[in-house]
Order: structure tokens, then sequence, then C-alpha cells
């Protein structure tokens, strides 16, 4: 195909732009333009471009091209709050990605996304969904960042603009740090989707050369990490990756983070029957968080067909919180949400490239 042997410039920043438009003996201020068109407008098509001329554009349709996530499915769950998209990549795989709204006493509220970072995921944790079938590949930064811009163009509410992007779908962002990192900055630069850092999230289970790199970045992220217990023996059977970092190292390189970066961390804990629900778990929790500014989300687990574990019941979930409380650690129950339409927290799930997706 003949726009295999052109230039994307999807997942190009300022600077690469720049350079691109040097090039092409082009002035430098051109970069800024086209950083409206494609991840403001959303546009890929050269024509729609009112500000370059026509030979301008003559010349960039020889060169370059803007790819663009293939929607598959767009999927709106009953009480419309959640929806799912089904996007495919230019090698035939596919990914998942999801906006949520959430309701605002002032107006109409902002939209967040939740996209995906990897295909598939290597992680394998016991209760998700993505790890079931392997990790594929890593994502490019213009692949992170086009699923927030296509889901803003489609999403069924689209005068509401995506104001914040939580890396929580599939795959582990700190395993895809260069792309993660440069679409981050993507979505913050004003003239494109200008989302506010303070408004991205990273999660992580717990990679620590990633948590060790990104103390040092100098952004105003947040930070999510996948705890699920305080104790090793439980982490490690329900997180492999717990074997490589265990705790102790996990939470003294986040001490570091919190020491230089001075922000706050979410713990995520995803509520699991008889596993690590207990208020000796919490009383641990508790001990193993001392000297943190920490948040801890208590997530309902999401059943996820293929793993054996099932969700806490409500009483253990309000018990667990309000002994976290006691402690004086701020500790929220995530609302569970899109679980009708399979976009809850470890249900997005990798697809097999050519099968028809149900
Ligand atoms: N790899 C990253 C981000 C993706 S998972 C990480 O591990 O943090 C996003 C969050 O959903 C994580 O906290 C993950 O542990 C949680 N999660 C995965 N499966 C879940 C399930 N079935 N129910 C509830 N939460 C789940």
């Amino acid at each position: 195909m003949e726009t295999n042997f052109k230039i994307d410039l999807k997942g190009m920043n300022t600077t690469d732009l720049e350079n691109f438009f040097l090039r092409m003996n082009e002035k430098s201020f051109r970069s800024k333009q086209m950083i409206k068109w494609i991840y403001q407008k959303g546009s890929s098509n050269f024509d729609e471009m009112t500000d370059f001329s026509k030979v301008l554009k003559m010349r960039l349709k020889k060169t370059a091209h803007i790819s663009a996530l293939k929607t598959l499915r767009h999927i709106i769950s009953d009480n419309r709050d959640t929806e799912k998209f089904l996007f495919e990549l230019n090698d035939g795989n596919l990914i998942e990605s999801v906006v949520m709204s959430y309701e605002d006493h002032v107006g109409p509220s902002r939209l967040t996304a939740c996209i995906s970072s990897q295909v598939g995921c290597a992680m394998n944790c016991s209760f998700c969904a993505t790890g079931k079938s392997g990790f594929i590949r890593n994502l490019t930064a213009g692949e992170i960042v086009d699923q927030v811009i296509q889901m803003q163009k489609s999403v069924s509410q689209s005068e509401r603009r995506i104001a914040n992007v939580v890396l929580m779908g599939m795959g582990e962002p700190l395993l895809n740090y260069d792309n993660v990192l440069k679409a981050i900055r993507i979505l913050n630069i004003p003239e494109g989707t200008a989302i506010g850092l303070r408004h991205i999230a990273i999660s992580t289970c717990g990679i620590i050369p990633g948590i060790e790199r990104i103390s040092d970045e100098g952004l105003q992220i947040k930070l999510a990490v996948s705890l699920h217990s305080p104790f090793d023996k439980v982490r490690s059977s329900i997180m492999p990756i717990n074997n490589k970092y265990p705790l102790a190292y996990l939470m003294a390189s986040l001490k570091n983070y919190q020491l230089k970066t001075g922000r706050r961390i979410t713990f995520e804990y995803a509520m699991i029957d008889g596993i690590n629900d207990d208020l000796e778990s919490a009383s641990e929790l508790a001990k193993i968080l001392k000297g943190f500014t920490a948040l801890i989300n208590l997530i309902p687990l999401n059943s996820v067909a293929e793993a054996k574990a099932n969700r806490s019941p409500n009483h253990k979930i309000e018990a667990f919180q309000k002994f976290m409380q006691s402690k004086g650690i701020r500790t929220t129950i995530r609302k569970e949400r899109g679980t009708d339409i399979e976009a809850a927290c470890g249900q997005l799930r990798k697809k097999t490239m050519g099968k028809t997706y149900e």
C-alpha cells in the first residue's frame, strides 16, 4: 500500500513536527498548526487543513499521512455512563478503551478516558482478563494518543470534553515507558488535546525501575499502584510480578518517589472474597502505608470468566474501608460501572486477530 512508504505524523510531538516541516523547507510554526489539526480536531485528511496552501497540501500528501485507529465497535452501557470502544490497529491487532462520565452538580461534567498502553499484557495477574492470552506488543505513542482523539470524536455526548485520562486499560504502562511518556506529553500540548498533567494517571502493578525513572521526570502526573495485598505470599499468588519486585522493595521505591515528587500516591486494592478482604490484611496495609500520603481505592472485584475469584460482599468492603479510615487513611470505594458491557476494571481483553468479535 502506498501509505506504508509515507511518514506518519500521528505520534509526533511539537519538535518532531518542527523538524518535519524544516526538512520540507517550511517554517517551523507550521508545527503548531498541524498539532491543532491532528490532536485537537482529530483530522486525518490534509484537504481539511484550511490554513495550508494548496501546494503545501499536495506536498504533504506526497510525503506524509496521518494514521487513525479504526473503530470496530462502540458499545454504550444501559445507564449511558460508560462507553467501550474496540479499535483495530494498522497491523490488525485489537485493543479496547473506555470513556466514563461522572455526574456533576454544577452542570455537564467532564469525561474520563481509560486507555490501553499495550496489546495484551505480560503480567498475568490471576484476576484480570487482559493477561489471559498473553502479551503481543507495545503500543506506539500515536496509538496511545489516538484512543483519546477517536473517543472524543465519537463518544455519544461529544460536546463534553475528555479532561481526564487514566492509563488503566490493557497493559502495563511502565513496561512501555518511552511511548507512554511521549504520549502523555503530547496529550498535554496546549494546541492539541490540552489535557492537564494533573489529570493524567499512570497505573502500575509495581515495576520498580519505571517508578524510579518517573520520580525524576518532574511531571505533575498521578501515580496509582495496584497493591491488592500487603502480604508477599498473597500478593505473589495473585500478581506474579511480586516475585520479581517484592513489597519491601516496592514500598521503598514508592517512598523515594514521594520524597522526590511530594505527590500523593493512590493505592488500588481489588476486593477479592476470602483472599485479601479480612481485617488482618487491613491492619497490615495500614502498617506498610505508614508515613505515606496515600489514597486507597477499593475496587469491588469484577468478574472474569477464567478467574475463580469472587467479589467481596459489600459488608466486608465497608468494614475494610472503615478500618482504614480509623487509621487516618483516606479510603474510597470505586463505583462499579460498565460491568454490563464488560468495560469494568480488569475486563478488557485481547481479541484474537482475524476472529469475529462478539
Ligand atoms: N497494569 C496496570 C494497569 C492496568 S489494570 C496495573 O496493574 O495497575 C488497572 C487496574 O484494574 C489495576 O489496579 C488492576 O489490578 C485492576 N483490575 C484488574 N482486574 C480486575 C478485576 N477483575 N476487578 C477489579 N479490578 C481489576
